[in-house]
């Protein structure tokens, strides 16, 4: 049905009966159709059980007495209530901010807070959020549904379906182009370009992720070698997965890959993702020690968002801190935010590693995170992931903008001998 203000239903929790009525008030005067109230979470309860049409607005006090905001939330979360939700109270901010958290954890869509008093305004915004579509990014191949199994996995790697995607890092200071991340890809022929988080579980799963790994970094290693002979001075990033550390022998086969082309190996770095370090402590350092001794750059991904601990930082020859992009998002509005932000980049620069904030969306997250003092910076912002011939366009256009002009070959290269370069 399309919603417009006149067929939205709202309800209201609030012990205070003055802000029931007032509420409501506002409600009815921004024209909403229906506005119904209850005194506390179970009444609140009662009222959403006895709905034929659903509630598409629910606006909930915290503190209530008897059964309070929480208790309500985790109970309408059982029962799958799909409408959106204000929480609203006199309540100190952070407090909110967790009971918030609380409530998206537990499946909730929570639109919004709002400080006490209510306002005219504040409603209005919230009402005309109710009518926004989702405001995130989102890039088609990332909404894939499906579920691959082993088998299509396997089939793919057979059939040299793994496509490698470039993102761009630039420097903080100098806005140059840097480095690429290498993202891996399953090109499907019905679904395109699938994105790593709908099949690098099962090839973990199933065995495969050593196969992949070495998949991964030979075609990434071998399009660094076509930009490095047309004169891009870049490095790549290929993410290696914990799992892969099961075997002492991983820095050689990791040495064969780089080793047979002309990349020098420093200008490689493996990514390896905070959540799943320490599983066996001695095998991990000794395995990421020798892949530094060979000379790879080795990066702590996803920071802060696992549980690498101050010793993992420690005695883990790291050469680069990738801080997660959830602490780049939102630092400009959200203190807290801000302030693991800012931490993470004096922590990373004072054990002397290169950080990276990854995950930014905007300008403003840009400008904070230089002005923060880290030293590269990647994300939808700068460019986001694209195939080989689609960077080498996006890197010409992008030092244009900046005024600078890249004597390379890439860009004729990509006109003159298109073949070579879809190769990967
Ligand atoms: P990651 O290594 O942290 O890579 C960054 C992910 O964030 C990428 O998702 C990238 O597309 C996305 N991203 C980049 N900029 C932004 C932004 O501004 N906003 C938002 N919302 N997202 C952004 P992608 O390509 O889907 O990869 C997801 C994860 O899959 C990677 O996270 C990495 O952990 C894993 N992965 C990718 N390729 C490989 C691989 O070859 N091997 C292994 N083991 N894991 C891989
Ligand atoms: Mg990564
Ligand atoms: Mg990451």
């Amino acid at each position: 049905m399309n919603k417009n203000k006149k067929n939205i239903r709202v309800l209201i929790l609030d012990d205070d009966k003055f802000m029931l009525e007032f509420v409501s008030h506002l409600f009815r005067e921004l024209g909403v159709g229906e506005v119904l109230v209850a005194e506390d979470g179970k009444a609140g309860l009662y009222v959403l059980s006895a709905q034929i049409d659903p509630i598409d607005l629910l606006l909930c006090d915290v503190e209530m007495p008897g059964m309070d905001g929480i208790e309500f939330l985790r109970n309408i979360a059982d029962q799958k209530y799909t409408g959106k939700i204000v929480l609203f109270s006199g309540v100190d901010a952070d407090l909110l901010k967790a009971i918030e958290r609380l409530a998206i954890v537990r499946g909730l869509d929570v639109i919004g807070i709002l400080s006490k008093p209510v306002t005219i305004e504040s409603l209005t915004v919230v009402l005309k959020k109710l009518f926004l579509p989702v405001s995130r990014i989102v890039y088609p191949s990332t909404q894939l549904k499906h579920v691959f199994d082993a088998e299509e996995v396997k089939r793919a790697l057979v059939a040299d379906q793994i496509k490698i995607f470039f993102q761009p890092k630039i420097s903080a200071s100098s806005r140059r182009v840097t480095s690429v991340e290498c993202l891996a890809r399953l090109h499907h022929p019905k679904y395109g370009d699938v994105s790593p988080d709908n099949f690098i579980s099962i090839v973990e799963q199933n065995g495969l992720i050593n196969d992949f790994t070495r998949t991964v970094l030979k075609k990434s290693v071998q399009q660094l070698d076509v930009w490095l002979q047309q004169g891009l001075d870049l490095k790549i990033s290929v993410n290696v997965s914990m799992e892969n550390l099961d075997r002492f022998n991983l820095p050689e086969i990791y040495q064969e890959a780089v080793q047979n082309s002309n990349v020098p190996i420093d200008r490689v770095i493996l990514e390896i993702t905070e959540g799943k370090l320490g599983k066996d402590f001695a095998q991990s350092l000794d395995i990421l020690t020798r892949i530094r001794l060979k000379g790879f750059g080795l990066s702590i991904d996803d920071f802060g968002t696992g549980y690498a601990s101050m010793e993992t930082l420690k005695y883990m020859p790291f050469t680069e801190l990738k801080i997660d992009r959830i602490f780049a998002h939102n630092a400009t509005k959200d203190s807290a935010t801000r302030v693991i932000l800012e931490s993470s980049i004096k922590l990373g620069k004072a054990f002397g590693l290169n950080v990276v904030v990854e995950g930014i969306e905007t300008a403003a997250d840009c400008e904070l995170v230089a002005r923060l003092g880290c030293d590269e910076i990647q994300g939808y912002f700068i460019g986001k992931p694209m195939p080989a011939i689609e960077f080498a366009e996006w890197l010409f256009e992008y030092e244009k903008k900046n005024n600078r002009y890249i004597c390379s070959d890439a860009r004729d290269e990509k006109r003159n001998d298109v073949s070579s370069l879809e190769r990967y």
